[in-house]
């Protein structure tokens, strides 16, 4: 039998009832007043979120949109990315940065990442341009960064490649909305910055949506026209092929009421890494910080030695009630829709590797300060077993 003493409730990795009683009336009152004026499609509340979004990290334009994959698509479409482009993207990362790509029919070329940071590496990214110039069958254009688990990619030195072999830069923020690099909030590294409000990240919604931002109001209106069908200064002028990639005005509202306590949620967020931190170290390494930046904290991942350390401390924590993931067990370049655009013979080590000793701990502003200190006791007690064993 077992003791509910010693059998604590377990943990939830993302607590949506807990958030919602922790925003309480604020949202309500937003989905209320959509409820009442009943402008389901573009109403008010799209551009209220857009204007608070660019002010947020001071871009000059936000166009939001119906998720962070058609965010992607949108700005892609808007530099034309087609058949025989190369565009450079990280092996480690959420299937949706290379997805668009094939998409529109151009080729995604996969870059090794940091054994550290798990950022995009600019040595790989050098190496991968430089083999495309090479072999002469693709015509190089676009650098996905990708700004993963919350933390910046490098982006001064992304920057620098990409300038040097006069590529575009986009950046997939989808996961790092709300930091920070070199003193500046995220949203203006690349000629355009996507973001996910998929309800697990760290601004999230109830339900899909993401944005673009800019600081070009030129890209910004083909990005609007291509969100809306293509559309031009009327409802029924067709410029060009867009696709339907609104976002919800419901989705809005919620976002609005949500952007009021995000500050308060990116430093529970900071708190509860620095809490890991120094509860883990000389145990498991804990993520190496991105120098001169702030992380938003979508994702706190820890590495293990090799795969069975990793796979044994995760059946512990199951056992302790603290539940854990793994993002991400495979690169895309070993991914069955991807590997065959991709050459076998290249190797991308640190991102082959990383799969089996990564390990994602329990990250939510809704985490109590017990509940934080249960998940650093699972990790010391395991620490400890297998000392003995
Ligand atoms: C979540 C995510 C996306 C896609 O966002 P959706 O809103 O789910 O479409 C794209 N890139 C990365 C890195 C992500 O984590």
């Amino acid at each position: 039998m077992t003791n509910p003493a010693t059998t604590p409730e377990p943990i939830s990795f993302l607590d949506l009832p807990k958030q919602q009683a922790r925003l309480g009336d604020a949202l309500r009152r937003r989905v209320d007043a959509v409820m009442a004026h009943c402008k389901f499609v573009m109403g008010p509340e799209v551009e209220e979120l857009e204007q608070h979004l660019a002010a947020y990290c001071g871009a000059a334009e936000c166009v939001a949109v119906s998720s962070g994959t058609d965010a992607l698509l949108i700005a892609l479409m808007a530099e034309e990315i087609g058949p025989g482009d190369a565009v450079f993207l990280p092996a480690f990362t959420y299937t949706a940065t290379a997805e668009v790509v094939l998409l529109l029919g151009a080729t995604p070329v996969f870059v090794d990442v940091d054994p550290r940071t798990f950022q995009i590496s600019p040595e790989s990214l050098m190496t991968r341009i430089e083999s495309v110039i090479a072999q002469a069958d693709l015509e190089p254009r676009l650098v996905i960064g990708v700004d993963l688990f919350g933390q910046p990619a490098p982006w001064n030195e992304l920057r620098n490649v990409a300038d040097r072999f006069g590529l575009l830069l986009v950046d997939d923020c989808a996961q790092a909305f709300g930091g920070a690099y070199h003193n500046r909030k995220l949203g203006r590294e690349a000629v355009a910055t996507t973001l996910s409000f998929f309800p697990s990240k760290p601004l999230g919604g109830y339900g899909d949506g993401g944005a673009i931002l800019t600081d070009d109001s030129e890209r910004a209106a083909l990005y609007r026209s291509l969100r809306t069908h293509g559309e031009g200064k009327t409802r029924y002028e067709v410029l060009r092929i867009g696709i339907n990639g609104r976002l919800d005005t419901l989705q809005a509202a919620i976002l609005l009421a949500k952007l009021d306590a995000f500050d308060a949620e990116l430093d529970r967020r900071d708190e509860i890494a620095r809490a890991y931190d120094a509860g883990l170290a000389g145990l498991v390494e804990p993520p190496q910080r991105v120098p001169n930046s702030k992380s938003a904290w979508a994702i706190y991942s820890i590495l293990l030695p090799d795969a069975s350390a990793r796979d044994s401390l995760q059946a512990h924590l199951r056992e302790a009630g603290v539940p854990s993931a793994i993002y991400y067990p495979k690169p895309l370049h070993r991914q069955p829709a991807y590997a065959e655009h991709h050459d076998e013979t290249v190797h991308l080590p640190v991102s082959e590797g990383l799969g089996a000793r990564i390990l994602a701990l329990p990250m939510q502003p809704e985490l109590t300060n017990e509940e934080v200190e249960r998940v650093i006791d699972a990790v010391q007690s395991w620490a400890k077993q297998e000392k003995k064993a």
